[in-house]
């Protein structure tokens, strides 16, 4: 059996550690690229959100290297990323691709479906190797997950542009090749010290953005054309709740007695959205109420097509809370010089708007 999973930002860091200390057959399929979504956008129909065309390329491209067992998320969830396995089994094997589809249940017993899925590509290794693989492979992406809360910091008051983004990929490779946690706590050691070293500009007075909206679109930096970086050079500082280790630990109940950032954002969007939605359209409303007096602006990702997000970019325009807001919508049209124009102008607006020391009244793209 080979295995495959598409790739999701640094995700493909626990998934290798994960599969390693299984002892699964891993083929890790190519970093997305224009080649992923040209494959994808050739087997896609057109009108689906782009999280489909991009992991639709990637199994694609893990099939091609010899891969013959897939897995994907599944389930009965409301947006359609429950029936994306179905559709994507269907659409691979029209194209006469041999494998097997191993599905992930999103909405049922989510911790309990993980470790499933994980324990029946290993060969149902014992419960106890599961469960301590799959920590090591969180604690894996923690690590970066919190190296790459300090860069959002260091980008916006690096001299020299590019550093932070520099180290960061270096320590990506650090974790990756990490064997056991000594040498895990190691990289955590090293990189914080080499990020802590960037020389800063003393002046520097970043502007504060939360980048917000669909998961899979906000971690995938393929997919948003990098924006945080974009952001990061315009000297923004970036705020965003949006992290897998997060989204484990809340999501998979590791850690019941935590606060839950997504009861307060529900809690938040309220007076203008009751219910979930799907996605993270109810997060990305609730964001945009609960931030509004601690971040100058706010960028807002969205798949195109994406229903849940198309309900939060329709709400935000009218909540009583006063942040200017742009919404992206990330599709394969997308490019770089347009999304840089739009963030400067975004930029700009905020450096007035914070000089003025008052809310100016902003149009809602
Ligand atoms: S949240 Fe939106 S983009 Fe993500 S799977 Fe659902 S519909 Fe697609």
């Amino acid at each position: 059996m080979k295995v495959s999973f598409p790739h999701m930002g640094h995700t493909w860091v626990g998934i290798h550690a994960l599969f390693t200390e299984l002892g699964v057959d891993y083929v890790m399929p190519p970093f997305i690229s224009g080649r992923t979504l040209s494959l994808a956008v050739q087997h896609s129909p057109s009108g689906l959100c782009i999280p489909f065309k991009y992991t639709l390329g990637n199994f694609i491209e893990a099939l091609d290297l010899g891969a013959d067992t897939l897995l994907q998320a599944g389930g009965a969830g409301i947006c359609r990323l429950g029936r994306y396995a179905q559709l994507q089994e269907y659409a691979l094997k029209e194209m006469g691709y041999d494998f097997r589809m191993v599905k992930l249940g999103v909405s049922e017993n989510k911790l309990k479906s993980t470790l499933s899925m994980f324990r029946e590509v290993s060969d149902n290794s014992p419960w106890l190797r599961v469960w301590s693989a799959f920590r090591f492979a969180i604690a894996k992406i923690a690590v970066l997950d919190d190296l790459e809360r300090m860069v959002h910091k260091v980008r916006p008051r690096e001299i020299d542009k590019g550093n932070a983004t520099r180290i960061f990929q270096e320590a990506i490779k650090a974790a990756d090749s990490a064997g056991g946690y000594a040498a895990l706590k190691a990289v955590k050691r090293d990189y914080t010290q080499k990020l802590q070293a960037v020389p800063l500009d003393p002046d520097a007075d970043p502007l504060i953005v939360r980048v917000t909206g669909e998961f899979y679109v906000v971690l995938e930096p393929f997919s948003n054309l990098d924006v945080e970086i974009e952001l990061g050079k315009l000297g923004v500082e970036v705020h965003r709740k949006t992290f897998v280790s997060g989204w484990t630990k809340f999501s998979l109940f590791l850690n019941p007695l935590g606060v839950n950032e997504n009861a307060r954002l529900h809690k938040a969007a309220m007076p203008y959205l009751s219910r979930d939605v799907g996605g993270d359209g109810w997060e990305s409303v609730g964001e945009k109420v609960l931030h509004s007096k601690d971040s100058d602006g706010i960028v807002h990702l969205l798949p195109f097509t994406c229903m849940p997000e198309i309900i939060a970019q329709n709400i935000m325009p009218s909540t009583k809370e006063d942040i200017p807001v742009l919404s992206i919508i990330c599709d394969e049209q997308m490019g770089k010089a347009g999304l840089q124009t739009r963030l400067e102008a975004f930029v700009d607006l905020l450096r007035r708007r914070k000089r003025a020391g008052r809310r100016l009244v902003v149009t809602h793209h």
